[in-house]
């Protein structure tokens, strides 16, 4: 007798999956029942009630009924047939790019019509763009009596195919063997969690009566159950391979720190606990014969450059070469002008590697790498291309990195290989992001926090005015300036064009000096020269401008403790960690800092909310807190790229009070019973490459 299938056999035991079709699962990561089992719906589509024209909300995909009441082909940029669609209680555009002559005919006036798709909201009104659609001749039709599963899906694998397959697999899972629960029943039992094969069930093919908004919204229990036991997988998986990082070699660093001691002494101030509580953390991992991943957390001005520097200082006496690497050319550059300024005194040379360095400057540098003459190269992504060789890179320091994942992380870790050694790895960032949340998301990380800022920096006192009052604002410039302050005036500009914001803020500083004849003032912008941005930069510094006009460029990167007003035109058009950053800029000195919150009315509520934040908050990490309710750990940590990539089911953000958990339970299990951790890896994130290696 045949044996019957199981959930472990290959997808090809499934009727309509040919050698062809399983190629094509496989850009799925499907490669078995179970695979088939976990490839969950990444959202549900109602389609069982007809939705009123009139009560529809752009965003929403809904099932509409109305008549055609118009059906007109035209020239926009290219062939469009538009149709209007009525049904008494509003009307809505239909727009079709790609149409035949039958289907233009189907759609002619007067036709009863019943449509699917997503409304969205056109300069004309509502509109659905290429609906789904079916013409209505009898009086009712039957509308969907259960939610539609929608499923992640691939070229030659359409929605209706992947229902099929989950349907066999669900039937395979029913008749035949079970899945294996890996969760330890204590954890099941105290967390309440519901029975996985029902929850699998429940979640592909909901019943009639399932309660719809909870199942979209993701709060069902059966939902909460697979992402709970998918952050765990996910999190096992990340302490897996800095597990397996341990037994890869690095240099062990040994140095008695006199470089170090060296610099220290010759600043003009004392470091803080903080900063002397993690350089001891990272020089202890530097120690370590296997390869450091650290994350170094601390907000704006927090003081994590210095703590760069300072461990680094122990790795180049040690005879090994740092790297540091920044996001943008910008913040790069005003990192190499700090380590230059600190390192230079100790007769360490400093390389800068841009992607605008080029021809035999970068030559020169590349040799004086390779020849391990440069001590230190900092620079932005360009200090990884293939021509770029280290002699005997250590320490790869790497800024703002939470714009990176986790395989980002490990590529860079394997480009600064040398003679078969890992460098150690530190990467610092000023997004505060709260601990739980990075246990999960940088759950192969150590983790340290600079919790508190330098001596002496009074609170910046920020205030939220209409431009109505810029005249005002202007005359608290001419005050402070006469005061012997310096000021910024920071153009936030809706443009795309970086030519347009230029413009725009030229033509600010232009007004400004009209308004302000006795201030010397400056302009910086993205477009200006390196040299010029430098040496305007200089001139502010050394006092010779007052009042320096800028764009966004100043967020990163500026250094001028007398400047103590910053104004921030239309502010309302910047979010909660930019506004953040670019109100660093001040607050540097001794003196109490200003900052100048000023928009542009109408203020949409949420807007209001973000600037009424920053004028009652300066500490990053409530700021953080508040941004993360309001936008979500998603586009805090950059969504695809918080090395939790693609879940299948989970949303760090609506999940969020689950993530406790899920790192107790974590311990639990790998202290319990460890052999259920490979299990439960392989079946979240079997098929993923980058969990692979090693
Ligand atoms: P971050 O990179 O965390 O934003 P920086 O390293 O740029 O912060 O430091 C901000 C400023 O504070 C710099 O001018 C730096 O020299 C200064 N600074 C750093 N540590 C201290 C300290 N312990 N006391 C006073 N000033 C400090
Ligand atoms: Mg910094």
């Amino acid at each position: 007798m045949k044996k019957p299938p199981s959930v472990s056999d290959p997808v090809t035991v499934l009727k309509g999956v040919g050698p062809q079709m399983a190629q094509r699962l496989t850009r799925l990561h499907i490669h078995t029942i179970q695979d088939v089992l976990f490839h969950l719906p990444m959202r549900y589509q109602d389609r069982t009630r007809v939705v009123p024209i009139g009560s529809l909300q752009p965003g929403q995909e809904a099932v509409i009924e109305g008549v055609i009441e118009l059906n007109e082909v035209v020239y926009q940029k290219r062939r469009t047939l538009l149709c209007r669609m009525a049904d008494g209680s509003g009307i809505i555009t239909l727009r079709y790019f790609h149409f035949n002559q039958a289907q233009q005919e189907a759609l002619k006036r007067g036709t009863k019509l019943r449509c699917f798709g997503e409304v969205r909201l056109s300069k004309s009104g509502l509109e659905i763009i290429h609906p789904e659609y079916r013409r209505l001749f009898d009086t009712q039709a039957t509308v969907a009596e259960t939610l539609t599963a929608f499923y992640p899906a691939t070229e030659g694998v359409q929605q209706q195919r992947l229902r099929y397959f989950v349907e066999q697999a669900l039937a395979i899972l029913e008749q035949s063997d079970t899945l294996t629960e890996w969760l330890p029943d204590t954890v099941l039992k105290d967390l309440q969690l519901p029975d996985l094969h029902e929850c699998l069930r429940f979640v592909h093919n909901p019943p009639p009566d399932a309660p719809i908004a909870e199942l979209i919204a993701g709060e069902h229990p059966s939902q909460k159950r697979l992402a709970f036991e998918e952050l765990l997988a996910h999190h096992l998986a990340l302490r897996q391979l800095r597990e397996q990082s341990r037994h890869e070699p690095a240099p062990a660093i040994r140095a008695d720190g006199k470089l170090r001691q060296a610099c220290t002494q010759a600043l003009p101030f004392q470091l803080t606990t903080a900063q002397q509580r993690v350089i001891a953390e990272i020089l202890d991992d530097l120690k370590q014969p296997f390869p450091a991943m650290r994350l170094l957390q601390g907000d704006v001005g927090s003081g994590k450059t210095l703590v760069a520097a300072l461990t680094a200082l122990d790795v180049i006496e040690a005879g090994y070469q740092v790297a540091l690497m920044a996001p943008t050319e910008l913040l790069a550059e005003q990192h190499y002008a700090n380590f230059t300024k600190w390192l230079t005194p100790l007769e360490l040379r400093v390389g800068w590697l841009a992607s605008k360095v080029k021809g035999k400057q970068r030559q020169q540098t590349l040799t004086e790498l390779a020849d391990n003459r440069v001590h230190i190269a900092v620079g932005t992504h360009a200090l990884f291309q293939e021509d770029v060789v280290f002699s005997n890179l250590a320490y790869l320091i790497v800024d703002e990195q939470h714009r990176f994942g986790v395989h980002q992380r490990l590529a860079l870790r394997e480009k600064g290989t040398a003679a078969g050694k890992h460098p150690h790895q530190l990467t610092m960032t000023a997004t505060p992001i709260p601990r739980s949340l990075a246990m999960t998301a940088y759950a192969d990380l150590d983790y340290s926090v600079i919790d508190e800022l330098p001596p002496n920096r009074t609170p910046v006192q920020t205030v939220v005015i209409s431009d109505q009052r810029r005249a005002e604002v202007v005359q608290r410039i001419e005050h402070a300036c006469q005061a012997g302050s310096q000021a910024y005036w920071v153009c936030t500009l809706i443009e795309e064009s970086e030519v347009l914001q230029c413009q725009a803020a030229e033509q600010t500083a232009a007004e400004l000096a009209v308004a302000l004849p006795a201030l010397r003032i400056g302009l910086v912008h993205g477009r200006l020269k390196a040299a010029k941005k430098e040496l305007l930069m200089q001139q502010f510094r050394d006092r010779a401008i007052d009042l320096l006009v800028a764009t966004t460029v100043v967020e990163v990167g500026v250094d001028v403790p007398n400047a103590s007003l910053m104004i921030i035109e239309n502010a309302e058009r910047l979010g909660l960690a930019q506004l953040h950053q670019l109100r660093g800029r001040v607050g540097r000195g001794t003196k109490t800092s200003h900052c100048v919150l000023m928009y542009h009315a109408p203020l949409s509520d949420r807007a209001r909310e973000r600037l009424d934040t920053l004028r009652k908050h300066n500490d990053g990490f409530i700021i953080a807190r508040k941004d993360l309710e309001m936008r979500g750990p998603g586009e805090l940590l950059g969504t695809r790229q918080t090395g939790i990539i693609d879940f299948r089911i989970a949303d760090i953000c609506r999940d969020a009070a689950l993530i406790p958990q899920v790192n107790t339970v974590a311990e639990t299990l790998r202290r319990d019973s460890p052999q259920s951790v490979q299990p439960l890896v392989d079946r979240w994130l079997g098929g993923r490459q980058e969990f692979r290696r090693v």
